[in-house]
């Protein structure tokens, strides 16, 4: 019989993305608060980003299927509501990464009221730069994020809204 040890879950962990930003995998988002490793039975702690977020199932499955394939008898997956997750859990290189996929990542310390802070505030290009960028829309292709133009280099680009 053969244990897979807590760092090797973890990097199976980073296998594992969320759909509406496919470019983090969930350690990255900071979703995934604690791992329990008994034996050959694995519990999971996550802490679902935007309330109500669709794709809070998807990954739990996902999950699920990456630990089973990878020998583990029993996965738990719970979900903690405790802790709030913020945007601020996405460290630096991951927002890094989220700029070069062309989604400003989000700006300074979470916010309180995001809405005013995305409606006053000029989001930096990702691509160029620039603060000289406006809002075309509070929804971009998922809740999560919002729509901006960036008026220098004349591309649109999406912005993980700051919770
Ligand atoms: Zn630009």
């Amino acid at each position: 019989m053969m244990y897979i040890a807590e760092n090797e879950i973890w990097k199976l962990l980073e296998t594992v993305f969320d759909p509406e930003i496919p470019v983090l995998n969930i350690v990255e988002m900071g979703i995934v608060r604690e791992v329990n490793l008994n034996n050959n039975a694995c519990e999971i702690k996550i802490t679902p980003t935007y309330s109500g977020c669709p794709a809070m199932n998807t990954i739990e499955n996902e999950i699920i299927k990456v630990l089973s394939k990878a020998g583990i008898k029993s996965v738990k997956v719970e979900k903690i509501f405790t802790e709030t997750w913020t945007t601020d859990w996405i460290g630096q290189d991951a927002r890094n990464k989220l700029r070069k996929y062309g989604i400003a990542p989000p700006e300074g310390e979470s916010a309180s009221d995001f809405y005013d802070n995305i409606l006053t505030k000029n989001i930096t290009c990702p691509y160029c730069k620039s603060t000289n960028t406006e809002l075309t829309s509070e929804f971009g292709s998922t809740s999560c994020k919002s729509l901006h133009f960036c008026k220098d280099c004349h591309q649109p680009f999406e912005h993980f809204k700051c919770i």
